[in-house]
């Protein structure tokens, strides 16, 4: 029988929900593309239900529990005296989400002798250093498009919001002002300006979809070329480089993976290279962007905008500097761990591990790691190495406020 550790963010300060601002999500069975969402032989919770907090448990319990499978569910999971660091060392499965990642250094997987199986209830395994567990032999899934439409609406939101200077106005109505020129005064239009993706996967894609009825002229760059008929469809200029995209457009959305090709691309020397006043967004990975050369960007007015979800580490230290920079329209991160996006993460984590246990393959699409070689999703869109380095300063967000322990057995 198998020890399951779940890693998962924590309840609601105002405790687990009761009720629910809507009574129900719709039902999506396929991706664009045709890839069908999970397809799990059964589910034990209600779409629409908070499942990625410790008491939502991904829905998960009566199904391993029923199995004689033992599950342990916490969201303390950071430094030498964590709960994960704790039971991780005769784990046989880990669970993880991007938004709360169990960072699964070599460190860890050389203490988790038993570990065969990391599972990302979401997408991007880059908290799992992969080389180590290329050489452990261990088997790394994530749940491939369950929230890639999730982002890319989040991607839009937070271009408008930077463009329009919505928040800063927004504040203005909190604060009882009616400050028209304060507002306008770094307010625009993206109506003809030129929109950028790093990546046109399936997030990059999406957006570029989404933002074509504004009118805007759209690139991107990626690893692979997108077929021509969508090149021509959505009147794409393709960029060989990222360097030779960012000279020409004035928003700049970073939709690629983490690992070693992508780590701290956007330093001082591209962000230089950027058109002045441009707006960069950011919902791939915090480390793909170099922290302090931002804040330094949106100081000296080489950005005029930075907006995202995704912070290095997470959770992201209480003073890390994202949080108090000029011009920012960050969220915790969010965009993907939508109530919506949580039905489907949560069902195709139980489609990976009822596969599993019954000795049946994964799709291939959700395959990061298997057999000693990126695989699957993760043969095409990642490179062999580590990205966790640095994530033991999560710990630092603990130490301010130590949260209760919720662990759930
Ligand atoms: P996909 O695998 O569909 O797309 C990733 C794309 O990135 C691929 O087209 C890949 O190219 C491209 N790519 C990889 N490396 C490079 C590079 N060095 N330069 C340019 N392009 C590159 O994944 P998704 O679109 O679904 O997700 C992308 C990322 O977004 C995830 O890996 C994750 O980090 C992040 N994410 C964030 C979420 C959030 O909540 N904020 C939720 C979900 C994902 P190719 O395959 O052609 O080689």
């Amino acid at each position: 029988m198998a020890k399951i550790v779940c890693v998962l963010y924590e309840d609601p300060v105002t405790g687990y929900p009761r009720t629910y601002a809507r009574g129900d999500i719709p039902q999506i069975e396929r991706y664009p593309g045709g890839q069908t969402t999970p397809t799990p032989k059964s589910i034990d919770f209600r779409p629409g239900q908070l499942l990625g907090s410790v008491s939502g448990e991904l829905g998960l319990r009566k199904f391993l529990e029923s199995q004689g499978h033992t599950l342990v569910v916490t969201a303390d999971k950071d430094g030498a005296n964590s709960v994960f660091e704790k039971e991780l060392v005769d784990a046989n499965i880990v669970i993880s989400q991007p938004f709360w990642p169990a960072y699964l250094t070599a460190e860890r997987i050389a203490k988790a002798r038993k570990l065969q199986l990391a599972i990302t209830a979401g997408i991007g395994s880059d908290h799992v250093d992969l080389q180590a567990a290329m050489e452990r032999g261990m088997t790394v899934a994530e749940v491939t498009y369950c929230n890639s439409i999730s982002v890319s609406e989040h991607v839009v939101m937070m271009i408008l919001a930077l463009v329009r200077n919505y928040l800063p106005s927004h504040q203005w109505v909190v604060d009882r002002g009616w400050n028209i020129a304060d507002c306008v005064a770094r307010s625009y239009d993206l109506e003809g300006m030129n929109v950028g993706t790093v990546a046109a996967g399936r997030i990059g894609t999406a957006v570029l979809r989404r933002l074509k009825p504004f009118d805007v002229k759209l690139h991107y760059t990626d690893r692979h070329r997108l077929p021509e008929a969508i090149e021509k469809e959505l009147d794409l200029t393709f960029h060989p480089t990222t360097e030779s995209l960012v000279r020409v457009c004035d928003v700049v959305t970073i939709n690629a993976p983490l690992h070693p090709e992508t780590e701290g691309l956007f330093n001082d020397a591209l962000i230089a290279k950027m058109k002045r006043g441009a707006y960069l967004v950011n919902t791939a990975r915090g480390k793909i962007c170099d922290r302090d050369a931002v804040v330094r960007a949106l100081k000296s007015g080489q950005l005029a905008g930075y907006a995202g979800d995704v912070w290095f580490p997470q959770p992201a230290p209480r003073d890390h500097p994202w949080r108090t920079m000029p011009f920012e329209a960050m969220t915790p991160h969010i965009s993907g761990s939508s109530l919506s996006a949580q039905a489907r993460y949560a069902a195709g984590v139980r489609e990976i591990l009822e596969c599993w246990f019954e000795g049946k393959p994964i799709r291939d699409e959700y395959l990061i790691v298997q057999g000693g070689k990126l695989a699957g999703a993760g043969a095409h869109s990642y490179s062999a190495g580590d990205a966790t380095r640095g994530s033991e300063e999560a710990a630092r967000f603990k130490t301010t406020t130590r949260a209760p322990d919720t662990t759930h057995r």
